[in-house]
């Protein structure tokens, strides 16, 4: 046993300085190491307790980031707005904190590292200083694990943040018809798929099988070139069939940065009228996930006039990443449901991995208390 907590140490070694020296990476964490489970609420609390803390520690170290051109070496970036990143930093702490207020039990609260129920910012960023020695043996190895994996995210979100608006991207929001999901109820998450569809017999149908099967649905952000292709190959009734109970939005016509498209106005008319063909007028809300989540105040206006709204999300998935094997997505969406408790998460059904991940991720939060969304009473 012992032997084995040192080789995960070595690896979690060899990782996080493998990690250091190349910037663009996916954040992944080995859920395995959590030796527990997620199976109950208490559960389900302790382990997002842990992984908030873990998050805030290297959230904390963001700190010492100061000189602009420190910024932009570490991140790679041309121009870092201070502004954006700000913004972006006072949202985060009062989501944390507003996610670690949603633990009610004493027990849990008081498990390992102690918080208080109300516990300010100031408490928090105290409390996390002992976390390392408060750590127990069996949580040992998963701790050095979560810090590279929450090193690698929070940055991953901070280089966002730092370039924001130029591109736009899921961190912010521009405009009040824009959704993340941070402001959903706790332990609600709403499931979504990018970029599809598929040819017939591909991914995306293969995905529809697996949520049939999990008894859950989805919003489907489809492309409207892809859509109108497909539904050239077959016919509407059998497109309007394969989506039958989730809900389509619009993805854009072509899969461009409409932040940057110059017929940006023409792709959302094209896929909106496609998906209205589809469900035969019915589909009243329109919903649009810009690629890349790229896209301007004059979208999120034109969107507002006829009642659309811009979805975004709080949770990669980083399903489409070559990179990363799909029980490496399931471990990353559970860290990141842990982490944000409520949520949009974000999947792509044109590739494998979101099939092969969810039955994990549901089997894994049985009886947690986490509650999908019906897309349809979006
Ligand atoms: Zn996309």
């Amino acid at each position: 046993m012992k032997q084995q907590v040192q080789i995960a140490f070595l690896a979690v070694y060899i990782l996080f300085f493998s990690n250091a020296t190349a910037q663009v990476k996916v954040g992944k964490i080995d859920g395995s190491l959590w030796t527990a489970n997620y199976n109950s609420v208490d559960d389900f609390d302790y382990a997002s307790k842990m992984e908030i803390l873990v998050y805030v520690k290297c959230f904390m170290e963001l700190e010492s980031l100061k000189d602009i051109e420190a910024i932009k070496s570490k991140y790679n970036i041309k121009s870092a707005n201070l502004n954006s990143f700000e913004n972006w930093r006072k949202e985060q702490i009062h989501l944390i904190l507003q996610n670690l207020h949603a633990i009610k039990s004493n027990s849990i609260l008081s498990k390992t590292v102690a918080i208080d129920k109300n516990c300010t910012w100031q408490e928090v960023t105290k409390a996390i200083v002992s976390i390392e020695k408060n750590i127990p043996t069996n949580l040992k190895a998963w701790y050095a694990d979560a810090i590279v994996f929450n090193r690698q995210y929070v940055n991953e979100l901070a280089r966002l943040a730092f370039l924001f608006p130029r591109p736009s991207s899921e961190v912010l929001t521009i405009a009040p018809n824009e959704i993340t999901g941070n402001n959903y109820k706790d332990k609600e998450f709403l499931l979504t798929f990018d970029d599809g569809p598929t040819p017939a017999n591909g991914n995306t149908d293969r995905l529809m099988s697996t949520l049939k099967k999990q008894k859950l649905n989805g919003v489907f952000f489809v492309l409207g070139e892809s859509l109108q292709n497909r539904i050239n190959a077959s016919s509407k009734e059998r497109v309007a069939t394969l989506y039958s109970g989730n809900k389509i939005g619009s993805h854009g016509k072509i899969h461009k940065s409409h932040q940057y498209l110059k017929a940006w106005q023409e792709s959302l008319d094209f896929t909106t009228s496609a998906i209205q063909k589809l469900n035969n007028g019915n589909n009243k809300t329109n919903y649009f996930r810009p690629p890349y989540g790229q896209r301007t105040v004059e979208i999120s206006k034109y969107l507002s006039k006829s009642n659309g709204s811009i979805l975004l999300w709080n949770i990669d998935s980083q399903d489409w990443n070559s990179k990363i094997t799909a029980s490496e997505v399931s471990d990353r969406v559970i860290a990141l449901m842990l982490l944000w408790r409520k949520g949009i998460i974000l999947f792509h059904d044109v590739h494998s991995k979101a099939s092969d991940a969810l039955p994990i991720i549901v089997d894994s939060l049985n009886g947690s208390g986490v509650h999908f969304i019906d897309s349809n009473k979006l």
